[in-house]
């Protein structure tokens, strides 16, 4: 008890919230022209300062419920907010990353990692500034020139990384980043993103992680959602006590450190 006590300040209602999930349902037209229900009322909070884990079996919904976030998938009913504000169409606070990379493989690592400022209209002077910035924070710097085929998993992945951090996002949101990588591989990519995450300018205020594996979201997450199937819904939320480095400007930060 008195573990809990002492870390009452860095559960679910610290921090501001970043993105609400408002009894989000969402439901896809099957093959046989019925409805698929994907994600049922499911209302949950990302706030800044923490890291979120949603877990659940595949099919679950964690994608579909991580996309919706993203603002890429439209809720069928309930509503997605970002600071407060219903989105409609993607959500300008994010940054992605996807288990299988999604890199373009015609195009260099610093034209992937720019990708995402051209379509937000950033002048090419400071998109190559801070590309280059991201590739060399995410280890990469000599490989500006590679084409993913080039690359290991290990390093399309660091391109997947540098890609969403290079939007400086208010909120990380990955979706099995880790698991198309080999064991090691994994490790040490996840200690890296780690060390961002605890440095005091890292610009990212919130992550949400969606895995299916119970010992990442326990070593990662403040807290872990789980979601059960057929269709997706909220099982239960469990804290992390954990203590490990955090986004200093979060109030939870210092409440952290005794
Ligand atoms: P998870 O990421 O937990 O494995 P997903 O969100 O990818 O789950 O998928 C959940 C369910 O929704 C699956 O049954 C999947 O086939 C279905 N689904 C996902 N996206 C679509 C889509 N665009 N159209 C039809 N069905 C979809
Ligand atoms: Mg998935």
């Amino acid at each position: 008890m008195a573990l809990k006590t002492a870390r009452t300040p860095v559960t679910l209602e610290t921090g501001a919230p970043l993105i609400d999930i408002d009894r989000v349902t969402k439901s896809f037209p099957s093959a046989d022209g019925t409805t698929l229900d994907v994600l049922s009322e499911i209302s949950l909070t990302l706030r800044k300062g923490e890291i979120v884990a949603l877990l659940g079996k595949s099919g679950s919904g964690k994608s579909t419920l991580l996309r919706t976030m993203a603002g890429l998938i439209a809720p069928t009913t309930g509503e997605v907010r970002y600071r407060g504000e219903r989105l409609d169409g993607a959500n300008p606070g994010v940054g992605m990353v996807f288990q299988s990379f999604a890199l373009m493989p015609w195009l260099t690592v610093q034209a992937n990692v720019e990708l995402g400022l051209e379509a937000r209209g950033v002048p090419a002077a400071e998109r190559r500034e801070r590309a280059l910035a991201a590739i060399d924070v995410i280890g990469l710097d000599g490989f500006e020139s590679a084409y993913p085929r080039e690359l290991s998993g290990g390093m399309r992945q660091r391109v997947g990384f540098a890609r969403a951090l290079v939007l400086r996002p208010d909120a990380l949101l990955m979706d099995e980043p880790f698991s198309a990588l080999d064991v090691l591989t994994a490790e040490n990519l996840r200690g890296e993103i780690m060390s961002l995450w605890a440095q005091p300018d890292f610009p990212t205020s919130a992550i949400c992680i969606v895995t299916h594996n119970i010992e990442e979201a326990v070593l990662l997450a403040d807290r872990v959602i789980v979601l059960g199937s057929n269709p997706g819904h909220i099982k239960g939320e469990v804290p992390i006590l954990l203590p490990r480095p955090r986004d200093r400007r979060s109030p939870s930060f210092e409440a952290t450190i005794d």
